[in-house]
């Protein structure tokens, strides 16, 4: 079958090893990853930490970053230098460290031009009685910077229980953590700027503890936010959708498929994470069949008409907002 221009685009994904990490992206999901704790699987990716390289189809070999400079009609004519999005699997067998993230406007200004990162995590599995950390107690950067110095964690962090099925919303400004027994797929920005608060501790690969960045995190923590109590999603489910989230920077949807669904194309791209089951998936201006199930991560580019899955699967999907 002659390759379409239009069909759908398959990101080859990329692995980092992390000291938090596990195996389950091997063991739960399949992927052929490296030796050692791989802490995230970068599935949908152009940034330059790790930027997929298109698996098959007329752009196989080219990295997505390539697409976005070279080929912007199938993203829609979107402007921006860079891919705006980046979705990821995150095996947390422990602690990720306490951290934050800049907003825009401070990674631009500190962090040689990088975007912000807004971010946000569906959790696909967690032990039981897990808890993630989402939000701080202090009022102000002073009593920020006095409980980091004393090593107040408890008094600091609120905590909030972890179940399969949550979502939560990470601002830019929110100190958070997530917990050890943890997979999370994460829609956020295009960037890679972390702030360490607190890293228990703990040694990196070369014996040393990881770098801190105490002053940043004072300077980008958000004193006034109102930390969550619960991920439960209470969004209705409209025609098997449920709008999980809708910021400035993604619109990020919860799809369920029971038997045949059509995905209407109005979007200028969408980037879809195949969560739980299996099935196929055609886009109507191509007309290829293709095989999905859990782990399967694609982009649906502009002009690729409505997409028709068939089978039985919760998917999630992101797009820029219209
Ligand atoms: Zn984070």
């Amino acid at each position: 079958m002659a390759e379409s221009a239009h069909d759908l685009i398959f990101p080859t994904p990329v692995f980092h090893g992390k000291i938090w990490g596990g195996r389950k992206l091997a063991d739960d999901f399949g992927y052929q990853i490296p030796d050692g704790p791989i802490g995230e699987c970068w599935a949908i990716s152009a940034h330059p930490n790790g930027d997929c390289v298109v698996a098959e189809g007329p752009w196989a070999g080219q990295r997505l970053s390539e697409l976005w400079d070279a080929h912007r009609e199938l993203f829609g004519g979107l402007e921006g230098d860079r891919f705006p999005l980046l979705v990821k699997i995150i095996d947390a067998k422990d602690n990720l460290s306490v951290q934050v993230h800049p907003d825009d406007a401070y990674a631009a200004e500190h962090e040689d031009g990088s975007l912000g990162k807004r971010e946000c995590w569906y959790v696909l599995a967690a032990d039981p009685d897990t808890k993630i950390v989402i939000g701080q107690r202090a009022h102000d950067r002073a009593e920020l910077a006095s409980m980091i110095e004393e090593g107040r964690w408890d008094d600091m962090l609120n905590e909030v229980p972890c179940r399969a099925g949550d979502f939560f919303p990470i601002e830019p400004g929110t100190v958070h953590a997530i917990q050890g027994g943890t997979l999370i797929l994460e829609t956020q920005q295009s960037s890679d700027v972390t702030y360490r608060v607190y890293d228990y501790d703990r040694l990196g690969d070369d014996g040393q503890p990881r770098p801190l960045h105490i002053e940043q995190s004072l300077d980008v923590v958000d004193y006034a936010q109102q930390a969550p109590a619960s991920g439960e999603v209470t969004a209705p489910e409209v025609d098997g959708v449920t709008e999980l989230m809708a910021c400035p920077n993604f619109v990020v949807d919860r799809v369920r498929v029971a038997g045949e669904k059509t995905v209407g194309e109005d979007w200028p791209f969408l980037c879809v994470s195949v969560i739980e089951g299996s099935g196929t998936v055609r886009a109507e201006a191509a007309g290829t069949e293709h095989q999905v199930a859990r782990g399967t991560h694609f982009l649906a580019p502009s002009g690729c008409g409505d997409l028709r899955f068939s089978g039985d699967m919760t998917l999630v999907t992101s797009r820029v907002p219209a």
